[in-house]
């Protein structure tokens, strides 16, 4: 780049700070402007939920890079409060309004990237504007939230929306010692993933005293006593409050790419190519305010994570600066702490594609393997759900759920999904192990190996929602100690051990289909008895998948 390019950044966080800091590693020479209207730049607020809870406990804690580190270091100026309120995109000039002084001027840019980010959806509900009803989004928002609390000395709370920032904060507002009550719309919290797969997530809030409204929304808010707020759900249920937090979603903010006339996507965020450039050709936009293409399902969609938004900030600089990099597409992946569960996700849910007219093509198995060699003290079962293609057992999606080294299988199935891998990768894929950090069979293997026998047919699967209209015989493979606790009702008990003893037992004439607990015995037997010709299915997951459906369904 021979002349002194001119690169002015709307909105300093994620996407905006990690687009400047690249530019200028690849352009010492470009003058680099970055406009935030807010009062920080580049902060994390991945952390707020966490200094509500006082686990980070000093506010400066949460500042990633100051406007200060950013002209000493980067030699990139900052200008905080700062509103970036209209593009004039033939003269490439765009209008600032100084907060702080009220007056508006105009800079010129040779390129302009976007990263104004998404704002908490607030619906428009009687009283929604009562003092005490938070969202959260800024340092500034988590401030009067920890403010109120001690001021009023808060005791009670209310989260409403159960998706990743919504757990996030009841675990804080937990941890802080609040009793908090969530209400979520749908029939289960997390909404990303299939519903049985959260039953444990359900379980372990109820168990930390957490109250659950699922179902039900918010109707009206009302002034309670003093300080306090009255809701009155759907259901006509009330509960007074000493503070509320919406958690209901995000909204990219899209005004300023519309007022400008740039093309905006069928799902909402601003539409940008594979180099993250707007429908003008100087004009970037990155992170939660743009849409991107799901590398699993192909559609397009708003996915408002900081992975992406600052990975998408990268691309646009080397864009800018002529390189080629491309933006892979999105793929959800995420992770979320909730008390003593964390659950995390890759790719796409049965529900999404079902919704999407897919799942024909999919199969999906359950295991729950310990998070390290089961013989080592301290192994803790991880719930993972796996799905993969019929055809050619390309990874599709992935799911798991328990107290220990669950996002480590997660991060890896999300690498084999963005490299288009199979089942038969993860049976081969070498792993660390030592016995306190996994096994020899990683749970990852294993996903990969039981879904490598189901497509060389080697294992044949039912499903615990289809045991009703099955008219198989349902063979019960568990000791009988565990089958006397609890059992499927026409359930017949021939314990994995008895088998070949017993086979005669069995008869020749039906369909049998096995479980026990976990789904690794019932896999056994099944082997022994097709071998012995018997026509079996093995139901993946055992009964443990079991329960958490029937969780599942009791709360839907
Ligand atoms: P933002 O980070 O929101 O930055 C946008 C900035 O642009 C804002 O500072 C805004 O003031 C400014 N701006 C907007 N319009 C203008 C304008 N016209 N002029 C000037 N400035 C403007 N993601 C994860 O992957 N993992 C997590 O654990 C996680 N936790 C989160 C917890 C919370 C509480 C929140 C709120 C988000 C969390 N996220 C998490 C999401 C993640 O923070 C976002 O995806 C990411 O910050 C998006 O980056 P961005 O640059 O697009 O937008």
């Amino acid at each position: 780049m021979s002349k002194k390019p001119r690169i002015l950044i709307v909105g300093g966080v994620a996407g905006g700070a990690s687009c400047a800091a690249r530019a200028r590693r690849l352009s010492e020479i470009a003058e680099i402007v970055m406009f935030d209207r807010g009062t920080h730049v580049s902060f994390a607020n991945c952390g707020l939920p966490y200094y509500v809870g006082n686990v980070i406990q000093n506010e400066e804690d949460l500042l990633v890079a100051t406007p200060q580190l950013f002209k000493e270091r980067f030699n990139i100026e900052v200008r905080l409060r700062s509103n970036v309120a209209a593009i004039d995109r033939a003269n490439r000039r765009i209008e600032v309004t100084d907060l702080e002084r009220g007056t508006t001027y105009g800079e010129d840019y040779d390129y302009l990237v976007l990263s104004p980010g998404a704002r908490p959806i607030r619906p428009n509900l009687p009283g929604i504007d009562l003092p005490g009803i938070f969202s959260l989004r800024t340092i500034p928002d988590s401030r009067q939230i920890v403010e109120w609390i001690e001021q009023f000395e808060a005791t009670q709370a209310v989260v409403v929306g159960g998706g990743y920032i919504g757990m996030e904060m009841t675990e804080n507002l937990h941890t802080r010692g609040l009793k908090v009550t969530v209400v979520e719309r749908l029939s289960q919290v997390m909404p990303l993933l299939d519903q049985e797969m959260v039953a444990p997530i359900h379980d372990t809030l109820i168990k930390h005293g957490i109250s659950l409204y699922l179902n039900d929304g918010v109707a009206q808010f009302e002034k309670g006593e003093g300080h306090r707020i009255k809701l009155t759900l759907q259901s006509g249920n009330q509960i007074e409050t000493d503070l509320v937090i919406l958690c209901i979603g995000v909204r990219p903010h899209t005004s300023l790419a519309e007022k400008a006339g740039l093309d905006i996507g069928p799902g909402g965020g601003i539409q940008v190519d594979g180099q993250m450039r707007t429908s003008d050709p100087h004009i970037w936009a990155v992170g939660d305010a743009v849409e991107v293409r799901d590398v699993v399902t192909g559609q397009t969609g708003v996915v408002p994570l900081a992975g992406p938004a600052n990975r998408q900030g990268r691309i646009a600089a080397d864009s800018i600066m002529g390189r080629s990099s491309t933006f892979r597409g999105v793929q959800g992946t995420s992770v979320v702490g909730i008390l003593d569960h964390v659950v995390a996700f890759t790719g796409a849910s049965e529900k999404t594609l079902k919704k999407l007219g897919m799942w024909d093509q999919m199969e999906k198995i359950y295991l729950h393997p310990g998070h390290h060699a089961n013989y080592y003290p301290g192994a803790e079962p991880i719930s993972l759900k796996f799905i993969f293609k019929k055809e050619d057992g390309r990874i599709i999606g992935a799911q798991a759920v328990g107290q220990k080294g669950v996002e480590k299988r997660i991060d890896v199935v999300a690498m084999a999904i963005q490299m288009g891998a199979t089942v038969f990768d993860l049976e081969e894929a070498e792993l660390c192990y030592a016995p306190q950090f996994g096994s020899a069979k990683d749970p990852v293997n294993m996903a990969g190996m039981i879904a490598a026998n189901v497509l060389k047919g080697d294992a044949h699967l039912a499903h615990w929602e289809e045991v009703e209209e099955s008219g198989a015989l349902m063979l019960d493979v568990r000791d009988v100690m565990e089958y006397k606790q609890d059992h499927l009702d026409e359930a017949v008990n021939i314990p994995i051990d008895e088998l070949r003893q017993r086979m005669q037992e069995i008869p020749r004439d039906r369909e049998i289909w096995t479980y026990c607990f976990v789904g690794q015995r019932s896999y056994f037997a099944a082997r022994t008895l097709t071998q012995h010709g018997y026509n079996v299915k093995n139901i993946s997951g055992g009964f443990k998948t079991f329960s958490m459906h029937e969780t599942a369904k009791f709360l839907s």
